[in-house]
């Protein structure tokens, strides 16, 4: 996926300098199950396996509550208040680790991807592999991450859609990354940010906002994105408000009803072609669940009003969806709904058989969109030094052509230019 945010000046990142790889990020590994990560059911089934009574097993799920989510304890040497012989039983039969990192980049804009590396499970050859990434503002932090490891959807213009999908991620594996993200940008009380000068912002908290719009269909493992959502949201934890979680769906429509009564988070659609025709190729769930469909599980989302838009994301493919005919059906067809829309500038990744559309030709188009009441409607690229588009990070690490880099950043010159 590409790495956007609202309009921002991007020159800084158009420099010469490569993508800074940060210093050798702790990893560890290790089998025991974590709990970090872990709602309060699954942790009170944990303490219940260690022998806890019943009668204590509530208090100490609080007290584990606060040490995870709102100090960030790694170790449970740190939790003071549980009995030190418990914490050697906790210790012998669980671990606080996060996510393996293999790699951390940080771009000169100071977008911040990393490559990280879950726990095998039984059925894997290797450990599954995927991606997180940062995108740090003035005053603001928006963190974007992964549902599943690869995607079963073949969206053609999205490199995620060429991965062979290994599995969905468990519930503590989404929780992880953000847990991880807070540990790497130093976002819990009293903690030091990283010292390699990539930007922070200035917020008290330093990631405000999480997007679900890595790699995955969140739609498509939905009861485990639910209850992630569920333990990042909670107001004794890391109280992040739904309000500022945005999942992105390719349109599994039967789910999106179910997800707004159950989590109602904001809601992002990735509509990118305005006829069934071309939606059918460029994101072939639309022969399942059509465009009319679609909007109509818009129309009826819950909670939604001026005040809680939905956000169409429409990626910007030269001469492929990118007329002003195009852009005027865009409008009309969401006439009634209440929503914002994003263009998105295409990320090419090698083997593409798509392009971007000219800058001129996005201003053509977003200016139509403006007329019809939509602000500000372009996103910015971000991190595109590091590749930090979800399902990109693998096609760097297996060295892109020097064509590819070429595109990537021609693409990024001129959004600077005329930014
Ligand atoms: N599977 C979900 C969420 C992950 S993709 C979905 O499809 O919505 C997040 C966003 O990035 C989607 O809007 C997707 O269409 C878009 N995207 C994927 N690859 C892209 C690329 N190469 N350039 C621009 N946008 C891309
Ligand atoms: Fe990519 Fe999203 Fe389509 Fe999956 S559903 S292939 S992640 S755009």
């Amino acid at each position: 996926m590409p790495v956007i945010i609202d309009n921002v000046a991007v020159s800084e990142a158009h420099g010469d300098a490569e993508a800074a790889v940060a210093g050798e990020p702790a990893v560890t590994s290790s089998h025991q199950p974590t709990l970090a990560g872990l709602d309060r059911s699954a942790l009170k089934s944990k303490l219940a396996d260690l022998g806890v009574p019943e009668r204590q097993q509530r208090m100490r799920v609080n007290q584990l509550w606060s040490w995870i989510y709102v100090r960030g304890a790694t170790s449970f040497d740190e939790m003071t208040d549980i009995s030190k012989s418990l914490r050697t039983d906790l210790a012998r039969a669980y671990t606080l680790d996060r996510p393996q990192i293999v790699s951390e980049q940080v771009s000169v804009d100071g977008t911040r991807k990393w490559l990280l590396r879950l726990t095998q499970q039984g059925h894997e050859r290797s450990a599954p592999e995927i991606e997180a990434v940062y995108i740090p503002e003035a005053d603001r932090g928006t963190l974007c991450i992964s549902s599943q490891v690869g995607c079963t959807l073949n969206c053609s213009f999205c490199h995620t859609g060429t991965q062979r999908l290994v599995r969905n991620l468990e519930a503590e594996e989404i929780v992880g990354q953000v847990l991880l993200a807070r540990d790497r940008i130093g976002d819990w009380p009293e903690a030091d940010g990283p010292d390699d000068g990539g930007l922070i912002p200035s917020s008290e908290r330093k990631i405000t906002n999480v997007v679900l719009m890595g790699m995955g269909e969140p739609l498509y493992n939905a009861d485990n994105v639910a209850r992630a959502m569920q333990v990042v949201s909670d107001s004794d934890g890391i109280s992040l408000s739904k309000r500022r979680i945005t999942l992105s769906t390719s349109g599994i429509v039967p789910e999106i009803g179910r997800w707004g009564e159950e989590v109602g988070s904001m809601l992002a659609i990735s509509l990118h072609a305005v006829r069934d025709d071309l939606r059918n190729e460029l994101v072939p769930i639309n022969k399942r669940w059509p465009i009319a469909e679609l909007l109509n599980a818009c129309r009826h989302y819950p909670g939604v009003s001026n005040a809680r838009r939905i956000t169409f994301e429409y990626v910007m493919l030269k001469g492929v969806n990118d007329s002003t005919s195009d852009a005027k059906q865009l409008v009309r067809l969401l006439a009634g709904i209440p929503s914002k829309i994003n263009l998105i500038p295409f990320n090419p990744w090698p083997g593409t058989r798509y392009e971007c559309s000219d800058w001129a030709q996005i201003e053509r188009f977003a200016e139509i969109v403006n007329r019809a009441g939509y602000a500000s409607p372009v996103r910015t690229p971000r991190g595109r030094d590091i590749l930090a588009a979800c399902g990109q990070l693998k096609s760097q690490s297996e060295k892109l052509s020097a064509r590819a880099r070429a595109i990537s950043g021609a693409a990024d010159d001129t959004a600077a230019d005329t930014a």
